[in-house]
């Protein structure tokens, strides 16, 4: 699943091939699961004409400014923006220079929804996002509230309403460098663990973003080009392989129903009153 430098990256790629360009025509092979408030008539009518004016990202959601109305994408699952065909073509931009935009879902889990821009705060997907991770230094009180919680820290990081799109990949790496096991219960944080959280999940993320993401899955640039963050990665997908700080092996265990990897050295777990299993509602 495309997590948060994947989806910047992504971002990023799209501002630069498309940007300034209008929109000549939307074809569209996947009405019934991808368009989510709208018929392909109301996209074609709101948008075809309009330029192309920014293409903004929250948590894991794709924004494109064509003005007085966007468009909202989520890729969720195996969705790719790319700029040549792949298998599973469900829509095609067209901009006028005849350069097209293709997104590509095997699975079909994508979402699109059309939206006056001026609405895009009161949007039910946009409002119920927690704090923006990877501008997280504008948000260090907020930061602090969200950890008063029995919730394990790494299950807090997984829900979006807490933070938007961090994503496992990001939450297993951004706990090993702060040192901090995932089962610790957010509110035992010490001072000094959550101000290293707080530098950690940023720095991952930016480096993650400096290489292009992590191409585990299916996911490209929209060039087409692989992400180089998985062979970087310190913990996630490594159990049993030695820790890059002390050697000690990775262990691995499930926390609502995703994989945490971590180091039982760098990151010990502490007794805590109380610390059994905490309710969930990370998605
Ligand atoms: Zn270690």
């Amino acid at each position: 699943m495309p997590e948060l430098p994947e989806v910047e990256t992504i971002r990023r790629g799209i501002e630069r091939e498309f940007l300034g360009l209008a929109l000549c025509e939307i074809q569209i092979y996947e009405r019934l699961h991808l368009l989510q408030n709208c018929s392909a008539i109301a996209l074609q009518r709101q948008l075809i004409g309009q330029v192309l004016r920014a293409v903004g990202r929250r948590g894991k959601y794709l924004i494109f400014d064509f003005g007085p109305h966007s468009l909202l994408l989520h890729l969720r699952m195996s969705g790719r923006l790319l700029l040549q065909p792949m298998e599973h073509t469900r829509l095609i931009l067209t901009f006028s220079t005849q350069k097209k935009l293709y997104f590509d879902d095997a699975r079909r889990f994508g979402t699109l929804h059309l939206f006056r821009s001026k609405d895009l705060a009161q949007l039910q997907p946009i409002k119920e996002l927690g704090l923006e991770p990877l501008s997280l230094s504008d948000s260090a009180k907020a930061f602090r509230q969200q950890l008063r919680t029995k919730q394990e820290i790494k299950r807090l990081l997984l829900d979006q309403r807490k933070i938007a799109g961090l994503g496992n990949i990001y939450a297993n790496e951004a706990l090993f460098r702060a040192g901090i096991h995932p089962q610790r219960a957010a509110r035992s944080l010490t001072a000094s663990e959550r101000r290293r959280l707080f530098e950690a999940i940023p720095a991952v993320l930016q480096r993650a973003l400096s290489v292009g993401g992590s191409s585990i899955d299916s996911y490209r640039t929209p060039q087409g080009e692989l992400g180089r963050f998985q062979n970087e990665f310190s913990v996630y997908g490594r159990d049993g392989e030695p820790c890059p700080r002390c050697r000690m092996p990775i262990a691995h265990i499930t926390q609502g129903g995703r994989s945490s990897y971590y180091c039982p050295h760098c990151q010990p777990i502490r007794p805590i009153a109380g610390l059994k299993k905490s309710t969930g509602g990370e998605r």
